[in-house]
């Protein structure tokens, strides 16, 4: 079973203004769309065909080149759409575990957001900044390079990722050229909390005890 781009889970126009329709129009349909078959192409016919993508990820330093920027560019994009929603931004809920571990892990939700922007504004060249869970149930940030992931064995911080933001160009160039980091904060106005609060809760079930 080959992997397939899954559709975008609103219009390419719904994030406007913060996200301008052509630029997801092609970010999806081209460039998500070619890591897909890219990724399909580089384990056709090979015992990599049918292993799941956190397979792939997760034994990745063993595997190509092209298994390794195709299968991070099909994963990274997948939890990059459903990171966003037209309904997104502001903060997540005070009852919300995800609201009580920012604020535990980070001092308080502007500090988290400083943090995030920082780690998506320095990373140089192409990457992703994460927002991310480890095994101990700790919130933290990272950014890697290229298509890399916090789920692949190549990388330093290792962790569920829960939220992610393209900072490569073709992310934002169209809109906002070379201001990085007016794309990173009208980032803010679209992230799916509730999407990511379910991520977090589902990383380490029960793990937290914030009653
Ligand atoms: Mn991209």
């Amino acid at each position: 079973m080959a992997f397939e781009l899954p559709a975008l889970p609103y219009s390419p126009d719904a994030l406007e203004p913060h996200i301008d329709a052509r630029t997801m129009e092609i970010h999806h349909g081209k460039h998500h769309n070619g890591y897909t078959n890219k990724l399909n192409a580089a384990i056709e016919g090979t015992d990599l065909a049918g292993k799941s993508i956190e397979d792939l990820l997760a034994n990745v330093s063993q595997y190509s080149a092209g298994v390794r920027n195709n299968g991070g560019g099909f994963y990274n994009h997948s939890l990059f759409w459903t990171s966003m929603s037209p309904d997104g931004g502001g903060e997540p809920s005070d009852r919300t575990n995800i609201k009580k571990a920012i604020d535990r892990d980070f001092g308080s939700f502007d500090s988290f957001k400083k943090e995030f922007a920082a780690a998506a504004g320095t990373r140089f060249g192409s990457g992703w900044a994460w927002l991310c869970v480890d095994s101990n149930d700790k919130l933290f940030i990272c950014s890697t390079p290229n298509q890399d992931n916090p789920l692949m064995d190549v990388v330093p911080e290792s962790g569920t990722p829960i939220l992610g933001l393209d900072v490569w160009e073709h992310a934002y160039y169209l809109n906002y050229q070379n201001r990085r980091g007016d794309y990173v904060q009208a980032f803010f106005n679209v992230v799916d909390w509730p999407t990511v609060s379910k991520r977090y809760n589902d990383a380490n079930p029960g793990a937290s005890d914030f009653s």
